[in-house]
């Protein structure tokens, strides 16, 4: 059949030509409101803010990160997480997740009403004392305090491992670093457990190689990745996790983002650049992409300088029939 179909909403062209290996069902985590938006020198009102959500909702995204529970002397453009939470309990839900780095952030996040928190432990030593001020193994413990004031609340509570593929400080790490963090993580039992590529260093062939062993580990594991593009492998990072067994994948609107803390990251994966790929392979991800295209250009205007992502420049193909 034509593919024409698929470019638009649900995957009317689940298929045929999609690969075994790979998800009919791929799961977007929208984190342009909280990566994104951190790493921007504007910071943008909480209405802003708010109506940026809103608009991600009204595209049908229903994971999205929307704010960190962090010192906001180290983050300002997150100092309003509690008013943006707040302002997102009138109107259309999702699930709005809260980042945390420790058990002040976590308290904080659901005294705001989180319905998940996520929270990050970086695998290289360096990078966690730098970005978080705590060696990996104080990490560990506060996570696993978190994990279980998380089930205690009926909070979702999943974990990411930064630096998963190279630390800017330390170099390479080795997979089998990640694996042994992952199997101490898992302790906590996390509804998921995400491998970020913090400084977009990672190539599909490591990827492939730390999903699998993670698969290998720990196989009731559900797994997301988060790729950041400054290398430009982004994409292909992402297309190599799906090929390996992820589920779902973190992806910021236009491809703002970056991180404050590691030098010359970039952007995150752009969502409408992974979602025109995903739904041409035929997968769906319940997105409407010109919805989401629309709120990249708002996005554009609002931040008052062109985004990263390309789908937003180039249109959608087959162009959407009126
Ligand atoms: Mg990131």
């Amino acid at each position: 059949m034509s593919g024409s179909v698929v470019a638009t909403r649900i995957g009317t062209g689940i298929s045929s030509s999609i690969s075994p290996n790979i998800s009919p069902s791929i799961e977007i985590v929208e984190v342009g409101p909280r990566d994104g938006l951190q790493s921007e020198a504007r910071v943008l009102p909480t209405d802003t803010k708010v109506e940026f959500v809103r608009r991600l909702v009204n595209a049908g995204l229903r994971r999205i990160e929307v704010a960190s529970f962090v010192n906001p002397k180290r983050v300002p453009q997150m100092a309003d997480a509690e008013a943006v939470l707040a302002a997102l309990k009138v109107g259309p839900s999702a699930r709005y997740i809260g980042l945390v780095l420790n058990r002040k952030g976590f308290d904080r996040a659901l005294a705001a009403g989180c319905a998940e928190v996520g929270m990050a432990i970086a695998a290289s030593e360096t990078f966690s004392q730098r970005n978080q001020g705590c060696s990996v193994n104080e990490g560990v413990d506060a996570w696993l305090e978190i994990a279980a004031a998380a089930r205690a609340a009926g909070v979702r509570a999943q974990i990411t491992i930064s630096t998963a593929f190279g630390c800017p400080f330390e170099g390479e790490l080795p997979a089998t670093r990640v694996r042994e963090l992952a199997l101490r993580l898992a302790e906590g039992q996390p509804d998921e457990m995400a491998v970020a590529d913090t400084i977009g260093v990672a190539v599909p062939t490591q990827v492939t190689e730390v999903v699998s062993q993670l698969r290998e580990a720990i196989p009731s594991a559900r797994l997301r990745a988060h790729f950041h593009n400054t290398r430009n492998t982004g994409l292909a990072n992402a297309y190599a996790a799906i090929q390996a067994g992820v589920r779902a994948l973190d992806a910021s609107c236009g491809g703002i983002g970056g991180c404050p803390f590691a030098p010359a990251a970039t952007g995150n994966i752009p969502t409408e650049d992974l979602i025109y790929m995903l739904h041409r392979m035929g997968c769906d991800t319940g997105v409407d992409l010109s919805a989401l295209l629309e709120t990249s250009r708002w996005l554009q205007e609002e931040l008052e300088h062109p985004v990263p992502g390309m789908v937003v420049k180039a249109g959608l193909f087959p162009a959407p029939r009126i």
